[in-house]
């Protein structure tokens, strides 16, 4: 865990469990929408689904690794042709440099293998805490906690963490839950701002947290 994790009450908990259920309940099973076959595609495709969707992942990946099956044959690639490849993903540029490296860092330090360590995978270029966490919980189901900008939206408005910082927004939420269901949290909060917390209109009408929800105004249903 993060240093210096605040102490939460425990009615700060107990309302962190409503929450955690609720989410449970709608999302009973869960996983990343990115299309992988393995630990190290999923590395991959993680760090290409920065700023884009998964649809769009999901639409280049397949070429990508039909070329470059191994980490091996993608840490020696010619980065303009990766870049044709990854083009509609958005920050192409730096996202060929990242899924090199990490590629090329794999293949140096780890002979090729994804280590199952959030120190180790950070130490990979490309590869910040929040991707390291998606490959911990989603291949190992290993406790972690991804923080993007859903999960910091969501846990801001309901009151779960005050921090604006990534690191801090998942310093709190380990502080609030159970290491055993650290790993199931990312994904649900993740799909729960796409579909109802959404960033410009959080379907508030009709959201299942509204009894729990401090945000204000609440938006209203069309008319
Ligand atoms: S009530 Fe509105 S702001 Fe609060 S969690 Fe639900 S959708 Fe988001």
């Amino acid at each position: 865990m993060p240093p210096d994790a605040p102490s939460p009450t425990t009615e700060e908990k107990r309302n962190a469990g409503v929450i955690l259920r609720r989410l449970h309940r709608r999302y009973p099973e869960m996983g990343t929408a990115l299309d992988y076959a393995d630990a190290w595609q999923l590395l991959v495709v993680t760090v290409m689904s920065a700023q884009t969707t998964d649809e769009n992942v999901n639409a280049v990946a397949p070429q990508l690794f039909e070329r470059y099956p191994t980490p091996h044959d993608l840490a020696v690639a010619d980065p303009e042709d990766v870049e044709k490849i990854i083009y509609s993903t958005g920050f192409f540029r730096q996202k060929t440099k990242s899924i090199i490296a990490l590629s090329a860092d794999l293949v140096a330090n780890h002979g090729g293998d994804v280590p199952a360590d959030i120190g180790a995978l950070t130490e990979l270029r490309g590869v910040g805490r929040k991707t390291a966490s998606v490959v911990l919980a989603e291949i190992w189901d290993l406790p972690a906690i991804a923080v993007d900008t859903h999960v910091k939206r969501v846990t801001h408005r309901l009151g779960l963490t005050t921090s604006d910082d990534p690191v801090a927004v998942e310093r709190e939420l380990m502080a609030l839950y159970p290491k055993r269901s650290w790993s199931g949290i990312s994904m649900r909060f993740i799909q729960f701002g796409r579909d109802v917390c959404d960033a410009r209109r959080p379907r508030c009408w009709e959201c299942p947290m509204r009894d729990r929800c401090p945000y204000e105004p609440k938006s209203e249903p069309p008319p």
